[in-house]
């Protein structure tokens, strides 16, 4: 079967006043039906431009090259209109902020059922609207029917985002991104929403993209986890693998940083910053960063080698070899 989404060499580039910055570089990755890929990294490595490049939602100056199929169809080769038409249904997008995505003018149910007639046209009124309620139901809304009627602003954050997720399912997609979707939720409302996440998922049978900065989330949800820097995935495999058995030197930082961060509740960090992409290092991106770096690492930037089965690395040494000697 054609999988949910297949990415080829994605690169994405914003036109800047000093020359165009390349925000994502080349990524590839595929996501089956049913499946979960959790993408995690900094602030500024490119995840957010990715999911928007995927979804086609940069501003118009922006290049995009690369395949981006959503169930064998490739939405590249699309014409702008028909990519339009394929918003909502082939791939839907939650956002970070659940505010942004309502609009706190109209009653959910309007919101609700403008989203539904968007994908199905033949259905009228009444039938929308039994719709809607039917997705608020699969959100896990308590009195569903008896929300239809309220505003947003009458909502607490967490119902708020479980109506952002039921109007992004609205046309079933076949591939849903979400980006950090629980960043604006308070911490028992993170973990529910995960849960909903991962039952909604199985329901629609739907490929799923997250975006996250907690390694819990990535841990819990996915079945693959893609680790981002300067634009690049740096380390991708099993989740398992990747959070138990890192192979990168950025991940290792990552999986410290996350352990001290839940341990004090400080935030971050790898010492340091991520590059500006304009002024990238040459060599490995994280060279700067780095630890184990040698002098090969500011030399050429390292592709992407298999560490075993479905694990892959760009760090030029192997571990457990190399860098334990140096
Ligand atoms: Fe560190 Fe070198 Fe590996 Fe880059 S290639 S992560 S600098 S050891
Ligand atoms: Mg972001």
């Amino acid at each position: 079967a054609e999988p949910a989404l297949r990415v080829r060499d994605l690169v994405t580039e914003f036109r800047g006043r000093r020359g165009n910055v390349r925000a994502v570089d080349g990524t590839s990755f595929t996501v089956p039906r049913g499946g979960v890929l959790a993408v995690i990294g900094e602030s500024g490595s490119g995840k957010s431009a990715m999911l928007r490049s995927i979804i086609g939602i940069n501003p118009p100056s922006t290049l995009i090259t690369g395949e981006i199929s959503v169930g064998g169809r490739d939405l590249q080769t699309m014409s702008p209109r028909d990519r339009r038409k394929a918003r909502g249904s082939d791939v839907s997008m939650v956002f970070q902020d659940p505010l942004t995505a309502l609009d706190p003018v109209y009653t959910i149910e309007k919101q609700l059922v403008e989203a539904i007639r968007k994908h199905h046209e033949g259905l009228d009124r009444s039938q929308a609207r039994r719709r809607a309620l039917e997705l608020l139901e699969l959100v896990q809304i308590p009195s569903a029917a008896a929300r239809l009627k309220a505003y947003p602003s009458e909502l607490s954050g967490g119902m708020r985002q479980r109506v952002v997720i039921a109007m992004a399912i609205a046309g079933r997609p076949t591939v849903l991104l979400a980006d950090e979707p629980t960043t604006a939720l308070d911490v028992t409302v993170q973990a529910r929403m995960m849960r909903l996440f991962r039952q909604i998922q199985r329901e629609i049978d739907m490929g799923l993209v997250i975006v996250t900065h907690d390694l819990g989330v990535a841990a819990e949800l996915a079945d693959e986890v893609a680790v981002m820097y300067a634009g690049r995935f740096v380390e991708h495999g099993s989740a398992m693998q990747v959070l138990t058995a890192p192979s990168h030197p950025y991940t290792e930082g990552l999986i410290e940083a996350n352990v001290r961060a839940g341990q004090d509740r400080r935030p971050n960090a790898i010492q340091g910053a991520p590059p500006s992409l304009d002024q990238l290092p040459p060599g490995c991106s994280f060279a700067p960063r780095c630890g184990y770096a040698v002098g090969a690492c500011w030399e050429s930037r390292p592709t992407a080698h298999q560490v075993e089965d479905d694990h892959w690395s760009s760090c030029l040494l192997v571990p457990g070899e190399s860098r334990l000697a140096s």
